[in-house]
């Protein structure tokens, strides 16, 4: 019994440091994707001076820290961006193994996770969702989801009744329809861009994970966090004198910056409380509607 619990506080470890060291790499991710830049080549360089920065000053959190938040070069400020990355998905991976176990569902939750990570972050700092995410998404959870169907001891969670592949299939063409049609209605109402193409395939490639009841998951609960971080923001702006115009008044360009708040963000913590809650969310659903026939 020891010995078992000995293995999964290693495990734990092992899942935090691994998360820190993939958190620290997402770092290099975000800043290199949206400017079309390699992600392995050329070694990590300080905006600031160019240096390339030496191993013991790129230790997830810890040099930052000991850094005191400046380039040891040139003294240019490192952005509290950088062990917010490592440090969430570090905290991530860490949940994710706690929660999952040894089972073949972990590693590829952690992936997932991470892909997350990297797609919230694009999204808030650039207003773009990669391709490089969402478009190996698609199939790769309609191969977890096949995987699902013939091994359903790999603790893969594909909600929906009946065969787990049929359910992530409906779920991709569910997610990117529902996002597609709402941006197609927006523009015609409105005249303004809804949704962008980068949400469509994110919702895809969600359905796919966690089928077709999983997206009507994702749609409520990242409406939810919209309204509420949305109402919060004009708060606050109003608060602080509104000083800034909100981009979108009277705005009627259909340009990406017309954009306020992101709302894919929003899809991928919706996406994550799904990965991690969605099955028991589902069962005591589908349980209520029972007793309740
Ligand atoms: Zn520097």
């Amino acid at each position: 019994m020891d010995e078992v619990q000995g293995l999964y506080t290693l495990a734990s470890i092992f899942a935090l440091a691994f998360g820190l060291i993939v958190g620290s790499f997402l770092n290099v991710c975000v800043h290199r994707i949206p400017r079309g830049e390699s992600v392995v080549s050329p070694r990590s360089r300080c905006p600031g001076c160019m240096n390339p920065i030496v191993w013991y000053d790129n230790i997830p959190i810890i040099s930052w820290i000991m850094l005191g938040a400046k380039c040891r070069t040139c003294g240019t400020t490192i952005s509290w961006q950088y062990p917010l990355v490592e440090g969430l998905t570090g905290l991530l991976f860490f949940l994710v193994f706690w929660r999952f176990g040894f089972v073949i569902a972990t590693p590829i939750y952690m992936m997932l996770a991470a892909g997350l990570v990297l797609i919230t972050f694009i999204d808030l700092t650039d207003w773009t969702i990669p391709n490089e995410v969402t478009l190996p998404g698609i199939p790769i959870g309609i191969g977890c989801a096949a995987l699902a169907t013939w091994y359903p001891e790999s603790g893969l969670r594909v909600l929906g009744p009946g065969v787990p592949v049929f359910s992530a299939l409906i779920g991709a063409i569910v997610g990117g329809g529902a996002l597609y049609l709402l941006d197609k209605i927006t523009l015609l109402l409105l005249r303004k861009r809804g949704m962008g193409m980068g949400d469509v395939k994110l919702l895809a490639m969600l359905g796919a994970f966690f089928g077709w009841p999983g997206v009507i998951m994702m749609l409520i609960f990242a409406s939810m966090l919209g309204s509420v971080a949305g109402v919060s923001l004009i708060m606050w702006a109003r608060k602080t004198g509104g000083g800034e115009e909100l981009p979108y008044e009277d705005d009627d360009s259909i340009s990406v910056s017309a954009h306020y708040l992101p709302f894919g963000p929003y899809l991928c913590v919706a996406g994550l409380v799904v990965m991690f809650f969605g099955a028991e969310i589902y069962t005591e659903y589908v349980t209520y509607m029972a007793v309740g026939l």
